[in-house]
């Protein structure tokens, strides 16, 4: 049996929500455009999903779109307000994001300032945040849209996404957040914020669908023509998907809660690793070692060998999934390329240290035995490391 610690990359599906999907994917299978009984069970269905996502962040179920990915959202949110507001005020040209943002947004970025919009990309400090008063400089009357994370998805850092939003309102100019690491483990909520992104397989709900809220009023123009998602994205719902969508959020509110044991298993963890492995630190922690505030169930530790030479971390990784734990190397699509992480670099630390580092993430189905097992295993991995 896996021990698994990579829930930043993916989640299992909760056995509720395979439950809830069950159905749609055999007997209840019509198309919700369909205007016969059982199409009109399935757009029920769509819209009561709809409702359970929208009920996780706040927002109204109508402010819902489904989407093929969190990167398709992310990508409709700031294409598709950036396509409205060209014709509503031109002047607008500048962008704002962070260093430390997930590839869907930071390659979307560079691919607009290749197309002409001028970017702002601001630096972070060494926990990880971007400085309000940075954002503050940076953000002008040109500035079009403002995109931070509420998350990151290595370090699990939370980001000052409230008092940024509202720097972006006061000069005009919209705010996207990035909130798939967020959503159903620390609350979200929309007030103050146009669009926000959320992913179905971070909160063991399937892979392949994603949402955008989309504040009321919003400039906003569509990237897929249809009818469908009230003409705001074309083609027929994925309605498993999204029933399993509905499912997952809605236990992921009402496991919200627990969000205090997870933590506490991985503050055992990580004290535990920091205990068994000198040298080892947290990244995402003042030069103090005081962690930055951070998603509950998030620990990215940099290990050093013996001399205090950051070590490979990619052998770690190997040596733990031979003994059945699975963890990461920062992003999981960002794992097996050489690259060292943006993130880890952006907040100062070497290419070597980047590379020496290791993402434990939790959920609410680990236990304090799986902690406890992979704290076994680290004085021999140290030791043969050593060697
Ligand atoms: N944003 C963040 C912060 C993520 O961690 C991920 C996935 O790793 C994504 C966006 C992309 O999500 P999806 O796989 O649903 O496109």
């Amino acid at each position: 049996m896996t021990i698994y610690l990579d829930n930043n990359a993916t989640t299992a599906l909760a056995p509720e929500v395979r439950e809830a999907m069950f159905p749609c994917l055999f007997g209840e299978f019509a198309n919700p455009s369909s205007p016969h009984s059982g199409g009109m069970a399935a757009r029920r269905a769509v819209g009561e999903a709809r409702g359970q996502v929208a009920g996780l962040i706040g927002a109204r179920p109508a402010e819902i779109l489904f989407t093929g990915s969190a990167t398709e959202a992310t990508h409709t949110a700031i294409l598709g307000s950036l396509r409205a507001l060209e014709e509503r005020d031109p002047r607008r040209c500048h962008l704002v994001t962070t260093a430390v943002e997930h590839p869907a947004t930071l390659m979307l970025f560079a691919d607009l300032r290749d197309r002409g919009w001028r970017v702002t990309v601001l630096p972070v400090n060494g926990a990880g945040v971007p400085s309000l008063v940075d954002l503050a400089a940076a953000v002008t009357p040109e500035t079009a849209l403002v995109s931070m994370m509420w998350a990151n998805n290595e370090t699990g850092v939370l980001m000052p996404v409230g008092a940024a939003a509202a720097i972006a309102r006061q000069n005009g100019a919209l705010f996207h957040s990035d909130a798939v690491q967020a959503a159903g483990r620390v609350p979200v909520e929309v007030a103050g914020v146009d669009f926000l992104t959320l992913s179905a397989h971070k909160m063991h709900g399937p892979k392949g669908i994603g949402a955008l809220y989309i504040r009321k009023g919003a400039p906003f123009l569509p990237l897929i023509h249809g009818h469908q998602e009230r003409g705001r994205r074309g083609g027929t719902e994925n309605v498993p998907a999204i029933v399993g969508f509905g499912a997952a959020a809605r236990l992921a509110g009402a496991a919200l809660s627990g969000a205090g044991a997870v933590a506490g298993l991985r503050d055992r963890l990580e004290r535990g690793i920091l205990a068994r492995w000198p040298g080892a630190r947290v990244n995402g922690a003042s030069p103090a070692g005081v962690p930055a505030a951070r998603l509950p169930n998030t620990s990215s530790i940099r290990f050093a060998d013996p001399q205090g030479r950051p070590v490979d971390a990619e052998e770690l990784l190997t040596r733990l999934d031979r003994a059945g734990i699975a963890v990461s190397m920062g992003a999981a699509c960002a794992s097996g390329g050489n690259e060292p992480s943006h993130v880890l670099t952006a907040m100062g630390l070497s290419p070597a240290q980047a590379a020496g580092s290791l993402r434990f993430s939790l959920s609410r189905y680990s236990t304090a035995s799986e902690v406890d097992a992979v704290l076994g295993e680290l004085p021999a991995l140290h030791a043969r490391l050593a060697a």
